[in-house]
């Protein structure tokens, strides 16, 4: 070490340094891109992937929007909309509230931001560390990253095969899009795969989507469940004592909107199916737990 003295690190280092964290891949941007739609109120998300995510990863929403003398703030870090004092984080609604993910994606990347807010005639656009410039745009918000890692050549190094990466965002997407029933969802992954889901409003809908999404084998093997006990609200699809499964792919638990992987849940269901599950087979469930906001550490 040539000098031990300590100073702080610039915005830009800093911000690398969180992107090494948040940002893991391809598939942890659009994670992030998505979920800020969602807390937009967004009832439609349309997603473009090219390259498996390397060459470019856009998300255009009919959301709220974003303030144009917001839009420089919006990519700095610790810099949101979504928390303003300690209160507040003892019931946070939103998916975001750490400020951190577009200054990380900004760190690593090509990053343009685009968005108009309703009250406004045009969009305003802002990209890297220039100053946001007037454009046409909807009504809404359309963040796009491009030539992601190229200047951090470890983490570039560090991803496996476009194939991969294309797994991994298809995975992530499936749990966003499960999530969400009251949003529409249109993608175009690479030229080939392309996923259109219309919003889902009753039930035959959402389970067209599940079917769209997990197969029609898993609905036709599972059952709806409902409970209710104080303020804690379970509903979801259960996979009958024949729907299970080789592999652990179908097993998402929600709580509140949010994907829990979470041991000891996975764990109490695997107890709950023990009996019915023969050796080397997985269960299949989609779960959806609501419950009040500030019984939740979302940390
Ligand atoms: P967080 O989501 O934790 O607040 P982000 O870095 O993801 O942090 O986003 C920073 C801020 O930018 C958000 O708080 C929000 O105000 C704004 N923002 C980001 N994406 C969108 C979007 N799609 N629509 C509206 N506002 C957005
Ligand atoms: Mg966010």
């Amino acid at each position: 070490m040539s000098d031990p003295r300590i100073h702080p690190l610039s915005s830009h280092l800093a911000n690398q340094v969180a992107a090494g964290e948040v940002i893991e891949r391809p598939a942890s941007v659009l994670k992030e891109l998505v979920e800020n739609c969602i807390d937009a109120q967004a009832t439609h998300i349309q997603v473009t992937v090219e390259q498996a995510g390397n060459k470019k990863i856009a998300v255009q929403d009919n959301g709220i929007g974003i303030h144009p003398d917001d839009l420089v703030l919006a990519a700095s870090r610790h810099a949101t909309s979504k928390l303003s004092d300690s209160e507040q984080l003892q019931q946070l609604s939103s998916l975001g509230f750490r400020g951190e993910a577009l200054s990380s994606i900004a760190a690593v990347s090509q990053l343009t931001i685009t968005s108009r807010q309703n009250q406004q005639e045009y969009g305003w656009q802002y990209s890297n560390d220039t100053r946001p410039t007037p454009c046409q745009h909807p009504i809404g918000t359309t963040v796009m990253v491009q030539d992601l890692f190229f200047n951090v050549p470890a983490r570039r190094r560090f991803l496996r095969s476009d194939k991969t990466e294309l797994q991994h965002i298809t995975t992530t997407l499936h749990r966003l899009m499960l999530s969400q029933f009251d949003i529409a969802f249109t993608c175009q992954l690479g030229n080939h795969q392309r996923i259109s889901l219309p919003i889902a409003t009753n039930q035959a809908e959402k389970q067209q989507r599940i079917v769209k999404l997990c197969g029609r084998t898993f609905i036709k093997q599972s059952l709806y469940i409902e409970q209710q006990y104080q303020h804690y609200h379970l509903t979801g699809w259960l996979a009958n004592h024949e729907g299970h499964r080789p592999n652990t792919d179908i097993q998402f638990f929600f709580i509140n909107g949010r994907i829990i992987r979470d041991k000891v849940i996975q764990h109490a269901i695997r107890q709950a199916y023990f009996p019915f599950l023969p050796e080397g087979r997985h269960a299949a469930y989609i779960l959806f737990l609501t419950m009040p906001f500030d019984a939740l550490d979302i940390n």
